[in-house]
C-alpha cells in the first residue's frame, strides 16, 4: 500500500500537471494534451482528494474554476459567479444525481421537478451585459469571479445584437458560449497552414483564442457565433430556466435549443440519443447539460465548490481507440505544406473506420515520442479529424523506429524548406503539381489579378481538363478552346478571354501578390513593388536588401529571396513577363503635390528622356506606372505613342501632351487625402 508521503507526492505532482495543462488550455488557448487525457488526471486527483480530505488545499485545481484573467485586458467582476459543471459519464451517474436532487428538495417538491436538456457546446463561456436593452459590456468567465473585459471583441460578432428587442429588464446579463462551426474551423486552419502558422488543435481553442485578442480587428476576421443558455444578473425576473431562455429569444438573442422533461428517464434517453448522433451537428459538442428548471428549486439546491448542484454535464465518451501505427507518410497539401500522416491498422472509432490520422508536423511527432510501429491512441478531435494523441510506449518491442521528414518534396522532388521559427515544412516550388491548382485559384481571385469569371470552379475544371497547368497558361487560352465546353457559348468564351486580357494591366503589386509568395500579402507586395521591379527580383535580391524596406522583416525577406532563387519560379516569372504582365517598379512619391495619389503612364517619344518625366511625376506626388488600366489617371503621350494611347482612349483616361503635363504640375499642390 502506498504510504501517506507517496500519496501527498502524487497529489502534488498531479496538481502541478493539471495547473500546467489548465494554463495551456484556459489562458494560452493551446492545449498540449487531449481533453480525455486531462480529464483522467483530474479524475485521479479528485478521487485521491476524496479519499484523503486532510490533504485538500484551497488552491487545488479541483477547487478552482477555469484560469486567471489574461494580462492586457481590463478585469470584470461577475456579480453572479460563472461556475463550472459537475460531470456525469454514464446514465447511472445521471440517475444518481436525480436521486440526490430529489432527496434535497424533499417529497413536496418532487412532483414539480422538471429538467431542461441542452447541448453542451465546446466553446468559450461569455457574459453579455445589457442595460436598458443596450449592450454595454462583455466578459469571459476567467476564474469564475473575475473575467476579462472583451466588450469590443464581442461587438464584432454579428449574432450579438447591440440592442435588444421588446422590453427587457433594466439589467439583463445573458450568458452563453462563443464558438466556431466545424466547417469554418477547417477553412481557417487551412489558411493558418498556408501562412506557415501553427494550426489550432480544435474549434474550442480557436474560438477562445479569437475572443481573447487585444485587437478587435483580429476577432472580427474570425467566423464566430454565439449560443446563449442562461442568465446571470436579471435572472430573478424569471420563474424558471426555460422561461428565461424563452425571454432571451423574444429579445432577439440566439438561444441554444432546449428540451423540457418531466422525468429522469426521458433525460437519459435524450442524452443517449445525442451521444449517438453527436457528429450530426455542425459544431463541436462534448455532452448534454441537464438543468433543474425551476428557479426556486435551483435556489434550494444551491452550489458546491465550483459547480451548482442543480445542473450536471453528461459528457460523451471521447471518440478514441487504440491501434498500431504501421507507417508515416507525407501528404503535400495544395498550399505546399508537408503533413505527416499516420497509416494505421484500421480501427473503429465512434462507428467510423479510421485508417489514417494526422500527426500535425515534425515537432508534434518528436514531442510525443511517437515511433513507427508503436501501439498508439487515436482520437477524433473536434469529432471530425482523427489524430494520433500518444504512443503506448510501455509496449515497445524494439523494432520501432523514428520518423524522418523528407528533404525533398515527395510530389515534385524539389528540396523542401522549413523556415526558422515555423512548425511546418513546405515545398516552395510553385510549380509543384500539388500546388498548381491552388495557385491558379489565388491568381485569378478578386484581390489578386481579378480575372472576372475565372473562379474556383472554372480554375478546377480547366486544370482537370489539362487546359492549364500553371498561371501563365491562363494567358494562352483561346475562345475556340472554350466554346465547345459545356456551359460555354461564343459570347461567354469571348468574355472570359477579354477579362483574362484585361488582367494583364494589373500593376506590379497585384502581380507580386498573385504570385503567391509566402508571407507576401497585398500590403507587403506594395512595399516591395515600390523598391524593386521584376527584373531586379529575377536578378536575385538579397534578403538583407529587402529588410531595408520599412515594414519588411526577416521572415518575409527570406521567403521572397527564396522564391526568386528557384529555377521553376524564375521560369514562370520570365514567361509572365513575355506575356506582357506589368513587372515595372512602382515609384512611391510624397503624399503631397499636384499629382498626389495619381497614377501616370508615360508613352511615345518625348522631348527629354523618360526618366526625367518619371522623376517629375514622383516629385509631384504621383506614381509612375508602365501600363494603362482603369486605375490610370493620366497618360502623358509623346509622338508616335502606340497601343498605350489607344488603350487610354478606350478606357477614357485623360491624355496629356507635354504642355498639358507642365500646366498640370504648375497647379496648386493637393494632398492625397483629398484626392479622389
Ligand atoms: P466544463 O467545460 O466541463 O463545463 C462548464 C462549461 O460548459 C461552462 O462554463 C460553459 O462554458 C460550458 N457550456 C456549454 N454549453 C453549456 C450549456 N448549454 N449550459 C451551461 N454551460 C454550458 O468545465 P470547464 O471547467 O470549463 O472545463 C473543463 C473542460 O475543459 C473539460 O472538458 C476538460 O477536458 C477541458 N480541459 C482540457 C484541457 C487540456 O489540456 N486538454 C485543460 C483544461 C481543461
Amino acid at each position: 500500500m502506498a504510504g501517506k508521503g507517496d500519496i501527498r507526492e502524487r497529489i502534488e505532482a498531479l496538481r502541478e500537471r493539471i495547473r500546467y495543462h489548465g494554463r495551456r488550455y484556459y489562458i494560452e488557448d493551446a492545449p498540449e494534451i487531449s481533453d480525455s487525457e486531462y480529464d483522467a488526471l483530474y479524475k485521479e486527483l479528485e478521487s485521491l482528494e476524496a479519499d484523503h480530505p486532510e490533504l485538500v488545499t484551497p488552491d487545488s485545481p479541483t477547487r478552482k474554476v477555469g484560469g486567471e484573467p489574461l494580462e492586457g485586458f481590463e478585469e470584470v467582476r461577475h456579480a453572479v459567479p460563472m461556475l463550472s459543471l459537475s460531470n456525469a459519464r454514464k446514465s447511472s451517474d445521471l440517475r444518481e444525481w436525480d436521486t440526490r436532487v430529489r432527496r434535497r428538495l424533499g417529497p413536496e417538491e418532487e412532483e414539480r421537478l422538471r429538467y431542461v436538456t441542452e447541448l453542451k457546446i465546446d466553446g468559450l463561456a461569455i457574459s453579455l451585459r445589457y442595460e436598458n436593452g443596450r449592450f454595454v459590456r462583455g466578459a469571459t468567465r476567467g476564474n469564475g469571479t473575475t473575467g476579462e473585459d472583451v466588450t469590443e471583441n464581442l461587438r464584432t460578432i454579428r449574432s450579438i445584437p447591440e440592442k435588444l428587442d421588446g422590453d427587457p429588464p433594466e439589467v439583463l446579463e445573458p450568458r452563453g458560449e462563443v464558438y466556431i462551426g466545424l466547417e469554418e474551423f477547417e477553412k481557417l486552419n487551412q489558411r493558418q497552414e498556408a501562412e506557415g502558422k501553427p494550426t489550432y488543435a480544435n474549434p474550442r481553442n480557436l474560438a477562445a483564442g479569437s475572443i481573447r485578442q487585444l485587437d478587435p480587428k483580429n476577432t472580427a476576421s474570425r467566423p464566430l457565433t454565439v449560443f446563449l443558455y442562461g442568465v446571470g444578473e436579471g435572472y430573478g425576473e424569471y420563474e424558471s430556466h426555460s422561461a428565461s431562455l424563452a425571454a432571451l429569444k423574444s429579445h432577439g438573442l440566439r438561444v441554444n435549443p432546449y428540451q423540457v422533461h418531466d422525468s429522469i428517464g426521458s433525460v437519459v434517453e435524450e442524452c443517449e440519443r445525442w451521444a449517438e448522433k453527436r457528429t450530426s451537428v455542425g459544431y463541436q459538442i462534448d455532452g448534454v447539460v441537464v438543468k433543474v428548471d425551476s428557479r426556486r428549486q435551483q435556489e434550494m439546491l444551491g452550489s458546491v465548490q465550483k459547480a451548482p448542484r442543480w445542473a450536471i454535464a453528461y459528457k460523451f465518451e471521447p471518440l478514441a481507440g487504440r491501434t498500431r501505427l504501421k507507417d508515416i507518410f507525407v501528404h503535400v497539401g495544395r498550399t505546399g505544406a508537408l503533413t505527416p500522416q499516420a497509416a494505421l491498422e484500421p480501427v473503429n472509432i465512434g462507428g467510423v473506420t479510421i485508417s489514417r490520422a494526422t500527426l500535425h508536423n515534425e515537432d508534434y511527432i518528436k514531442e510525443k515520442g511517437i515511433l513507427i510501429g508503436d501501439a498508439v491512441m487515436v482520437e477524433r478531435a473536434g469529432d471530425v479529424i482523427p489524430q494520433v494523441v500518444r504512443a503506448v510506449s510501455e509496449e515497445r518491442t524494439g523494432d520501432e523506429y523514428a520518423f524522418e521528414m523528407p528533404t525533398k518534396c515527395p510530389v515534385c522532388g524539389e528540396p523542401v524548406s522549413r523556415p526558422e521559427g515555423e512548425a511546418v515544412t513546405r515545398c516552395v516550388n510553385i510549380r509543384c503539381p500539388a500546388q498548381a491548382l491552388e495557385h491558379i485559384i489565388h491568381w485569378a481571385s478578386k484581390s489578386a489579378m481579378d480575372v472576372d469569371g475565372f473562379g474556383e470552379k472554372i480554375s478546377t475544371r480547366f486544370f482537370e481538363l489539362g487546359l492549364i497547368k500553371d498561371v501563365a497558361d491562363i494567358y494562352g487560352l483561346e475562345a475556340e478552346q472554350l466554346i465547345p465546353l459545356e456551359g460555354f457559348g461564343e459570347k461567354s468564351a469571348q468574355n472570359l478571354i477579354r477579362s483574362i486580357e484585361r488582367s494583364k494591366e494589373q500593376p506590379l503589386p497585384r502581380v507580386l501578390y498573385a504570385l503567391g509568395i509566402r508571407h507576401v500579402g497585398a500590403v507587403t507586395a506594395e512595399l516591395i513593388a515600390e523598391h524593386f521591379g521584376g527584373e531586379d527580383l529575377l536578378r536575385g535580391v538579397e534578403s538583407e536588401k529587402l529588410t531595408e524596406i520599412d515594414g519588411i522583416g526577416g521572415v518575409v525577406a527570406r521567403a521572397v529571396a527564396e522564391y526568386f532563387s528557384l529555377e521553376d519560379n524564375q521560369n514562370l516569372v520570365e514567361r509572365l513577363m513575355e506575356i506582357g504582365l506589368d513587372f515595372e517598379r512602382v515609384s512611391a512619391g510624397p503624399a503631397e503635390g499636384p499629382l498626389a495619389g495619381k497614377r501616370v503612364v508615360v508613352t511615345g517619344t518625348l522631348s527629354r528622356p523618360r526618366s526625367y518625366f518619371v522623376e517629375r511625376i514622383e516629385d509631384a506626388g504621383g506614381t509612375f506606372t508602365s501600363s494603362v488600366s482603369s486605375n490610370t489617371d493620366y497618360v502623358l503621350a509623346g509622338e508616335v505613342a502606340g497601343s498605350k494611347l489607344d488603350r487610354a482612349r478606350e478606357a477614357g483616361v485623360a491624355v496629356l501632351n507635354e504642355a498639358g503635363f507642365e500646366e498640370l504640375l504648375s497647379q496648386e499642390p493637393r494632398s492625397s487625402a483629398t484626392s479622389t
